[in-house]
């Protein structure tokens, strides 16, 4: 038979070859390095034999980035963990352990509860595995022999997951662990060279909470120390930069559980959303919408006609008043279809592009709530644009390029997904053919990398979901872009063509940032807290250094406060040096110490981080109006606008 290579070269083999064996017919340093079998997307074990023009490709040691490599290190590694956990902790019951983003876990019925302190024995004892070498051997096993074997072993846990399992049954043993899975692993535990168990927490049996507690530990695994050691640096900065912390400290909002999920804004976050929106305005305005504003409250109908009862009804914050079921809305798209249709429409209205950021209420599950990024109150940057079938295509390239300049305003480059029909679609084929690559087509004008996810639209039309990378390299969802010949008809929509009669319409429903909530979260994490010079919300802060110099300080805030800079004293009887390092840590971008050599033609100027300067109080005004520019607004005065 034969197996076709990734450079598309043909590979001949006698029939029943395996992964492994393919390996071996390439290079025998192939064979040793080998871990895993890749085929048009899915993954196979090496051990298993290949099919007659199957496409293959071969995963090794060097592969050490790629997430399916990682995948079958880690996975292997859990077995490892539980093999590591039966031995130290005689009567404990095994459960299930799969990978995971970024890692493994195991969970585990302990005879006596375990602490975090006893991890490092444990890893310790992996670290024993790995000295002494494993090898996994796999076998294929009939349900009654893999039920007799738990059933000696006293693992009643792998017992019920025999009686439920679907398909082939089969073993993977190493040493002499002997677990249940359907691979596929390493060859050997050779290429694991680092592995760290990074926590402890409860998790319920098949995740139902009638049923046992077990305890669930959590780990990492890769093919090099010093991959284990950056990725450890990643989590760290990662907590330091944790928006649900640095967002109480840096004073810009705050959780109450007199309304959880929604956050209450402090000042400074305020200035933080009001520099959003103040982008979100000019923008729109320079580029075609029109701002509106429509109730947050409907009654129950409209929420049928718009289709969003059926599908988001639990979702949704429900009111009963003077007898009327009414409904907070989740989505600002059945108001915006009133709005259309308060009168009839001509051709020479479209496009028609309705912007409003009035917030919105979810009812999202406790359990998925996160800080600012999922969020009961959700203020949307949204959008409905109304145009014809012909439009398409330069509307949403439009909606591209915004969300590309939107983006690189914060230093993050934009990616995109673009999802195509499911299954359960409405339309015609010709239909979906030319709106997906009216799409498509969008993303390549604009060079967004994007992959394709099929079979993700919804059922009424393609959509672009938009990621971001921040300076962390994580990868965020932001907005979306989707188009939708639904909703007007829903609520009996159209438009008067240049023929005279009535046409049907398309709306895109849009938001960029997602929401002003989310993105600010994404924001405080990217940038760390450290904001740049325009998005600061203090810019400036001026320390005196004795009470006399009070005055003369307050008229250099008094000056830039004038340019448009928000710009504070801090008159407190602190020294110097403590005023300094508050500044520091509040993050502010700018401090000026004020003492008897200061004056307006020269200034001392401490630039965060340290840097120190000299300047007249002109020389700062034009340099801070250069920072301020660089959002694309300038503070005092006309500034260059941003490229079209
Ligand atoms: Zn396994
Ligand atoms: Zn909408």
């Amino acid at each position: 038979m034969k197996v076709l290579l990734p450079d598309s070269s043909e590979l001949e083999l006698p029939d029943g070859a395996t992964g492994l064996d393919a390996a071996r017919a390439i290079g025998p340093k192939l064979a040793e390095q080998a871990v895993l079998l890749r085929s048009n997307g899915t993954v196979q074990d090496l051990r298993l034999p290949l099919e007659d023009g199957q496409q293959i490709q071969i995963l090794t040691t060097r592969n050490a980035d790629d997430s399916d490599a990682l995948w079958v290190l880690r996975h292997s590694t859990a077995h490892l963990l539980a093999e590591a956990v039966r031995r130290l902790y005689p009567g404990v019951k095994i459960a299930i352990g799969p990978p995971i983003e970024n890692g493994f876990y195991y969970d585990f019925e302990f005879p006596e509860p375990i602490r975090e302190e006893d991890l490092p024995r444990i890893e310790e004892e992996i670290q024993r595995e790995l000295t002494e070498g494993r090898s996994w051997v796999r076998r294929e096993v009939q349900a009654e022999e893999a039920k007799r074997y738990f059933s000696e072993q006293g693992e009643g846990y792998k017992v019920e997951l025999v009686e439920t399992a679907e398909g082939p049954i089969s073993f993977y043993t190493q040493g002499d662990f002997t677990d249940l899975c359907r691979g596929p692993h390493l060859q050997d535990s050779k290429p694991i060279k680092a592995v760290k168990l990074t926590g402890l927490a409860g998790a319920y049996w098949r995740g139902d909470e009638r049923n046992t507690q077990l305890t669930r530990i959590y780990g990492t695994a890769f093919y090099s120390q010093s991959d284990l050691d950056s990725y450890l640096e990643r989590v760290e900065e990662a907590k330091r930069r944790d928006h649900r912390r640095l967002g109480p400290q840096l004073d810009l909002f705050h959780f109450s559980e007199r309304s959880p999920a929604s956050p209450l804004w402090h000042p400074k976050g305020m200035v933080l959303w009001y520099e959003l929106e103040a982008i979100r305005r000019r923008e729109n305005a320079r580029r075609g919408y029109l701002e509106v504003k429509t109730p947050i409250i409907y009654d129950a109908e409209t929420f049928w006609t718009s289709g969003h009862f059926p599908k988001y009804e639990d979702l949704m914050f429900k009111l009963d008043v003077r007898g009327r079921p009414w409904a907070m809305k989740s989505m600002n798209c059945p108001g915006h279809m009133l709005l259309f249709g308060s009168r009839p429409r001509s051709y020479k209205e479209l496009p028609l592009r309705y912007a409003e950021p009035t917030p919105l209420h979810r009812d999202e599950i406790p359990g998925t709530l996160h800080g600012l990024l999922r969020v009961r109150i959700v203020t949307q940057d949204d959008s409905h644009i109304f145009c014809t079938e012909d439009q398409i295509q330069d509307e949403i390239a439009a909606v591209v390029d915004y969300a590309r300049y939107l983006y690189g305003l914060f230093g993050m480059s934009a990616s995109a997904e673009l999802a195509t029909r499911p299954d359960n679609k409405i339309g015609t084929d010709e239909q979906w053919d030319r709106n997906e690559a009216a799409l498509e087509a969008a993303l390549k004008l604009n060079s967004i990398p994007y992959t394709v996810a099929p079979g993700e639209g919804a059922f009424y039309g393609p959509k672009i979901d938009l990621f971001m990378d921040d300076a962390l390299g994580r990868k965020w969802q932001m907005g979306t872009i989707q188009l939708d010949s639904q909703m007007p008809s829903r609520f009996g929509l159209t438009y008067v063509g240049q023929d005279n009669t009535e046409h049907s319409l398309y709306v895109v429903h849009r938001a960029l940032y997602g929401s002003f909530e989310r993105f600010i979260g994404i924001l405080i994490e990217h940038f760390g807290g450290d904001f740049p010079f325009w998005l600061a919300p203090v810019q400036v802060r001026i320390l005196p250094v004795g009470e006399e110099h009070r005055a003369p300080a307050a008229e250099v805030r008094d000056r830039l406060g004038a340019e448009g800079f928000r710009v504070e004293v801090d008159e407190r009887d602190e020294t110097v040096g403590k005023r300094i390092r508050d500044a520091e840590v509040e993050k502010i971008p700018r401090v000026i110490v004020y003492g008897d050599r200061e004056s307006t033609g020269s200034l001392a100027v401490r630039e965060r981080g340290g840097k120190q300067d000299t300047k007249s109080l002109q020389a700062l005004v034009e340099e801070f109006r250069a920072l301020a520019a660089s959002s694309g607004r300038v503070a005092g005065g006309a500034g260059p606008q941003p490229a079209q």
